[in-house]
């Protein structure tokens, strides 16, 4: 489902209506995958509004619309090819970017009539494409574009991308072939966009990346200077600066690199959230390595008891797959007896899928799926008890919560310091009136299940 623009799925009429000539040029905008690629659609819409275009709410108010596509798993394709149709029904010009567009020839052989196909953070060659198509107006307003620039995410948080690419190689992924190596932004940059979104309101950053631990390796850490201290390039640098801002600091795509255990005592002492994200995906060696996974040799269950020790609050979300070439009942077994030690508190799980130029596809020794899907289920199984008894836990506690919205029922939807947006858990509020977006507020815990807390504003 498209998360961007809201472009409503009626009929509508296949050519855009003519426009009057004081109109500007307007985008449709269907942002589809990750929040590294709604981070990409952010940079593109504010560009185009920069250069003085309209931002169309629906198919039929638009000029072109773009379709930024997701290209990691097949059923993302197959999300990504049918939201391609479903434009050029409902609008007939289209613009193809995002990481499907790095097989343009795969986009052009379904449906040769689109405009154009651009890759993955190409955001000069989206525009290209759209200049060709549809000119921009003579005079920009630029004036129009907040400073933070445009941003699909509500107003009280926004993500925030410290680097492109990837460095490594893991053998079932191919974003490293889709968006390239690592290249981290300039420290300066980075937290020059980190102001202006506090400026703008925002009450929580979530840093994203392929990998966050490695930011700054590929600038070698180079030092830099930004409000008049001396800063280098670094995870831990990146993190003490934000923390300064005073608003939530949350770290998303991380690896237990040794270098990471510098970030935990910030966490410990209130500067950044004390929440990690880290897609540890097994937890046998031999499967690891077959993963070509970072970090695969280290000791990851010691340094999660370390930093639990510095950070008692600290909480883990991870995601695993089952099923991997060759993963054996004994590989498999060893994975659930790591979760049943390392009590992470949030977890997703994948069984492995052949995405296609995947060099973990010549792996021997496939899974059968009907294996596959039995392994999630018992891995579920067992994470629904860990994550239940950690929420447990924390009923009668008083924690800060920052309310996200209200739901259909009308109930005030609140999340706390441990939970992310959209991947993890919710904090049900019951407040006699419902409590604006963004707002902060201290919640007394009154009950829990194997996903939500349950409380109320505490005096
Ligand atoms: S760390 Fe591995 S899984 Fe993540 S983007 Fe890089 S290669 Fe892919």
């Amino acid at each position: 489902m498209p998360a961007s623009i809201p472009h409503p799925r009626r009929p509508g009429r296949r050519h855009p209506a003519p426009r009057r000539r004081a109109e500007p040029p307007a985008i449709g905008f269907v942002s589809l995958g990750c929040a590294k690629a709604l981070v990409d659609s952010e940079r593109i819409l504010t560009r185009l509004k920069a250069e003085g275009y309209a931002i169309a709410p629906s198919y039929e108010g638009a000029d072109l619309v773009v379709v930024n596509t997701c290209g990691f798993l097949l059923s993302a394709r197959a999300e990504s090819l049918e939201a391609i149709g479903e434009a050029l029904a409902e609008n007939g010009k289209v613009v193809v970017t995002g990481c499907l567009g790095a097989e343009p020839e795969r986009i052009k052989e379904a449906y040769p009539e689109v405009l154009a196909v651009t890759g993955p953070h190409q955001t000069e060659a989206v525009l290209e494409a759209i200049h060709a198509h549809l000119p921009p107006p003579h005079a920009p307003f630029l004036e129009l574009v907040p400073r933070q620039g445009l941003k699909l995410t509500p107003r009280h948080y926004a993500y925030l991308k410290v680097s492109e690419g990837c460095r490594n190689r893991c053998s079932f992924c191919i974003i490293p072939k889709l968006r390239g190596d690592l290249v981290s932004r300039p420290l300066t940059e980075v937290l020059d966009e980190a102001e202006a979104l506090v400026a703008a309101g925002v009450k929580e950053i979530l840093v994203i990346s392929q990998d966050t631990s490695a930011y700054g390796l590929d600038r070698r850490y180079e030092p830099t200077v930004w409000r008049g201290r001396t800063l280098e390039t670094r995870l831990l640098d990146l993190c003490r600066e934000l923390g300064r801002l005073g608003v939530w600091v949350r770290l998303h795509y991380a690896y237990p690199y040794p270098h990471v255990d510098a970030v935990i005592p910030l966490m410990a002492e209130g500067t950044i959230l004390p929440y990690l994200d880290i897609p540890f995906q097994h937890a046998s060696p031999r499967i690891l390595k077959a993963m070509r996974r970072p970090a695969a040799a280290e000791r990851t269950l010691e340094r999660i008891r370390e930093w639990r020790r510095i950070c008692p609050e600290l909480a883990i979300r991870s995601t695993f797959i089952v099923g991997f070439p060759g993963e054996t009942e004994a590989d498999f077994e060893e994975l659930l007896a790591f979760l049943e030690e390392a009590r992470l508190d949030r977890v997703g799980c994948f069984t492995f899928e052949p995405v296609e130029g995947a060099a973990a596809n010549a792996l021997p020794d496939p899974v059968p799926e009907e294996l596959k899907e039995e392994r999630r289920a018992r891995l579920m199984a067992l994470q629904e008890r860990i994550s239940a008894e950690r929420l447990a836990a924390r009923v009668g506690r008083v924690e800060p919560v920052l309310v996200d919205g209200v739901d259909e029922e009308g109930r005030t939807i609140a999340r706390s310091r441990l939970d992310a947006p959209e991947v993890d858990g919710r904090v049900i509020l019951a407040a006699a009136d419902p409590i604006p977006p963004g707002t902060l507020l201290d919640a007394r815990i009154t009950g829990s299940d194997a996903h939500d807390l349950f409380g109320e504003p505490s005096d």
